[in-house]
Formats: C-alpha cells, sequence, structure tokens
C-alpha cells in the first residue's frame, strides 16, 4: 500500500475510516482542539494515556451534580442509586471482556494494582525456594517489580523469555523454559514499547499443558483489540480505565471465580468483610473480598461509559484505522535520514519507537512539544528491554482511532526539523 493509496483510503472510503467519520470522532474528545505553543495539539501519546470523549466526562459530571453517595452501605436513595449504577458498570465490564460472571470482576486502581494483587494474595503464598515466575524481556515495570518483590520474600527466581532484535519473542525459548518450577507465567498482551502482540492464547495453551496458570497484562491491549478472556482461557487478566478513554484511578482485574475464591484478601477494611470482631473476621463474597474501603465509584461509571463509547465506534473501525495509520507512520517515517525503528515485529499495535541519527530522545521530545507534538520520549518504565537494544531511550508515536494520516505528517515533518536542529 502506497503513501497515496492511504490517502485516499482516509478521505473518500465511504465505510470504514472515512474522514467524516474520524472528524465526528475528534470532535467527541474536546481536548483534541487544545493549542499548545501556538500550534493545534497532535496528540501521539496514547499508550501513556487516552483522551477522554464527552460521554466520559459528561458521566462523571452527573455523577457528582445528581447521584454522588457511598456505595453498599445505605438505605437512602442515593446510595443506593450509587450503588446499583457502580454494579451495573461492573456488569458492563464482565460483558466488555466476556467474563462468566461479575464476581470475575475486580475494581482495582488500574493495572499496577491488578498485578501487585495477584503477585501478593495468589503468587506469594505458594512461593518457596526453586520455584520460577516466568516473564518476557519487554514487560513493563508493573509487571516485573511486583513479582521480584514476591521472589526476594520468597527465595523464588524470576526466569526471562528473550526477544529477538524484531522485538518478537523467541517462542522456542519460551518452550524451553517452561518447567514444572514454574508456578506463574505473567506476561503483556502488547508491549507498550514496541507495539508487539504475542501470541498469548497459544501461549496460555501451552502453559496450561503444564498446569502452570497466566496472568495476561492487558494495558496495551484493551484500546486497540477485542479481548475475550474465556477464548484466551487466561487465570487473570489486568487492564487500565485511562489508557482505554476512561478516568484514571480505575482499572480491573479479571480472575477466574475458582482462584479468586480460594485467594486471601489482599487489603483489609471496609466493604470487604463479611462480620468483624476483634476475636476474628470473615470476608465478604467476590468480588468484593477484593475491594477494601469506599472504591473509586465515579471512576467506575467513567470506565463503563467508555466501553459503551468504544462500542459504539466498534473494533473494526478501530482496527481498520489504527492498522493504516501504523502503515502510512511506517512508510512516511522511513523517509527521514538516520531514522532507527526499534520494533519490528510482525504482529503489531498502533505503535511506533524510533531513534533519530545520534540525538537524544528527550532533545527530540523537547523540539517536536514547542510544535505542538505529544510523543513519549525515555524508557517508557521498560528499562530491562532499553538494555537489551544497548540504548538509553526511544521517542515513541502511540495512535488511537481519533488520530489522523495529517497528524503523521506533521510528526514527520517535526522530525525532519528536529533533525536538523540537533545535528
Ligand atoms: N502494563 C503496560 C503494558 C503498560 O503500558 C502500563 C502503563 O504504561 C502499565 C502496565 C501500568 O499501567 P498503570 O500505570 O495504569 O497501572
Amino acid at each position: 500500500m502506497t503513501t497515496s493509496d492511504l490517502h485516499t483510503i482516509s478521505t473518500s472510503d465511504p465505510g470504514l475510516g472515512t474522514n467524516a467519520r474520524i472528524e465526528e470522532i475528534r470532535a467527541a474528545f474536546p481536548i483534541l482542539q487544545e493549542r499548545v505553543h501556538g500550534h493545534q495539539l497532535v496528540y501521539l501519546d496514547n499508550a501513556s494515556t487516552t483522551q477522554k470523549p464527552f460521554a466520559v466526562i459528561n458521566r462523571i459530571r452527573e455523577y457528582y451534580e445528581h447521584e454522588n453517595s457511598n456505595v453498599h452501605r445505605g438505605v437512602h436513595s442515593l446510595s443506593q442509586i450509587a450503588t446499583e449504577e457502580y454494579e451495573s458498570a461492573r456488569s458492563t465490564l464482565k460483558e466488555f471482556v466476556g467474563a462468566r460472571t461479575t464476581s470475575e470482576i475486580v475494581f482495582t486502581r488500574g493495572t499496577t494494582e491488578a498485578i501487585n494483587l495477584v503477585a501478593s494474595s495468589f503468587a506469594k503464598p505458594e512461593l518457596g525456594e526453586g520455584d520460577e515466575i516466568l516473564l518476557t524481556r519487554m514487560e513493563h515495570h508493573s509487571n516485573i517489580v511486583p513479582w521480584q518483590m514476591a521472589c526476594e520474600e520468597t527465595g523464588a527466581t524470576l526466569r526471562v523469555i528473550p526477544i529477538d532484535d524484531d522485538g518478537t519473542l523467541i517462542y522456542e525459548e519460551f518452550e524451553r523454559l517452561l518447567s514444572e518450577r514454574t508456578r506463574i507465567l505473567a506476561l503483556t498482551h502488547v508491549s507498550n514499547t514496541l507495539g508487539t502482540v504475542n501470541p498469548v492464547k497459544r501461549m496460555i495453551r501451552d502453559a496450561h499443558g503444564l498446569n502452570i496458570p497466566v496472568l495476561i497484562d492487558g494495558a496495551q491491549a484493551v484500546p486497540h483489540m477485542p479481548v475475550d478472556v474465556i477464548d484466551l482461557d487466561c487465570d487473570f487478566y489486568c487492564f487500565s480505565g485511562h489508557k482505554m478513554f476512561g478516568p484514571t484511578g480505575i482499572g480491573v482485574l479479571y480472575g477466574k471465580e475458582a482462584l479468586l475464591d480460594a485467594m486471601r484478601p489482599y487489603q483489609g477494611g471496609g466493604d470487604m468483610i463479611e462480620s468483624v470482631s476483634f476475636e476474628r473476621t470473615t470476608y465478604n463474597e467476590l468480588p468484593h473480598k477484593f475491594e477494601a474501603g469506599t472504591p473509586n465509584i465515579v471512576g467506575a461509571l467513567g470506565l463503563a461509559a467508555a466501553v459503551e463509547y468504544l462500542r459504539e465506534i466498534g473494533f473494526d473501525l478501530i482496527r481498520e484505522h489504527e492498522r493504516n495509520l501504523l502503515v502510512y507512520a511506517r512508510e512516511r517515517l522511513s523517509q527521514i535520514e538516520g531514522i532507527r525503528f526499534i520494533g519490528d515485529s510482525a504482529h503489531r499495535a498502533a505503535v511506533v519507537s524510533v531513534l533519530l541519527g545520534s540525538t537524544h530522545p528527550y532533545d527530540v521530545g523537547t523540539i517536536l512539544d514547542r510544535m505542538g507534538i505529544a510523543v513519549r520520549t525515555g524508557h517508557h518504565c521498560t528499562q530491562p528491554l532499553m538494555r537489551h537494544y544497548g540504548i538509553p531511550g526511544t521517542v515513541r508515536a502511540s495512535f488511537a482511532f481519533y488520530n489522523t494520516l495529517e497528524e503523521i505528517d506533521s510528526l514527520v515533518e517535526a522530525l525532519q526539523r528536529a533533525s536538523s536542529v540537533l545535528s
């Protein structure tokens, strides 16, 4: 597909990816109209956090204006409305990932807290000397450090599946590392730095062949593709609301009911108990056993609104448009002299990490910001991955369905400008 083919798709295709549809979508995200340093904002930092549509912003406002109350505790009307809305948000999230029951949907602060919960309540009590936890080289720090902490406390060891230079997992190495010592396999569905989409379904099947449970970090998958936890057959799946057009401070841990049921609580406090005395406390049923204290009620409502919004747009359009963005970005960026792509796996989400000659990513990012272009620079919380490539960081452009080919043109132009200024 050539550059002009892609422009044609974006401007004249009457179905998916039409300019009119994307413009309509963009109008639903007020922040996209902002100007930065006198330029129209070009927001290409979606892997860090996504922007929020009116549907989410208005839901938050409506809650505080008309429904605000604490959940699960009151007989008064507002409390009942808040409780119903909060639990209805849980049902929306259950449908979103295809879980069997709402007992399997635990609201957390985000992916990080969900992984910490599993490391602490599921893995740690079973771990000892000689046990192994299997990760990949491309994990975000939040899918490394909680396991490392569990290892420090129990004497277990981390094992790491290597990648090739394209940023693809070396499958034979994965098969070699899986063993009767492996207590859990924890890996990312999509790499935040490389965009690599891992073959998680096959890996889960192989791990289950040895009765090894699997946690999938889905933070970078859920904004881009439909996820079905039953089809994947993963034991745990985690994601963050703010990376899928919802609010910050809310996320989801999906876990198979039997596993969650057998796990000890993560934190103690209100709401997670059935009865308390100084002699003995019994715990609430799932999922409340894992939601100690007043939850992020408005966050859950905002996240459910984001799910509804995504459903309206549809993953067919999202995938088609983002694929076009990725192909176009790769093609246009490769025309820049001295550019180096970090990660080139055959299966990728709409993320491009690059280096520009010998320039430092921070300097490039600063120049781009002066031109109104928001990209992320640095190690992207994947320092072990940076070490694999022997680099301090990258310049990362990460796309969402509201980005346009014209924004990629602006990025290319700005990178060319940065390249000439810095050299
Ligand atoms: N996992 C991946 C792959 C991520 O990209 C991120 C954030 O960038 C996280 C986990 C952590 O997400 P949060 O900070 O929302 O908990």
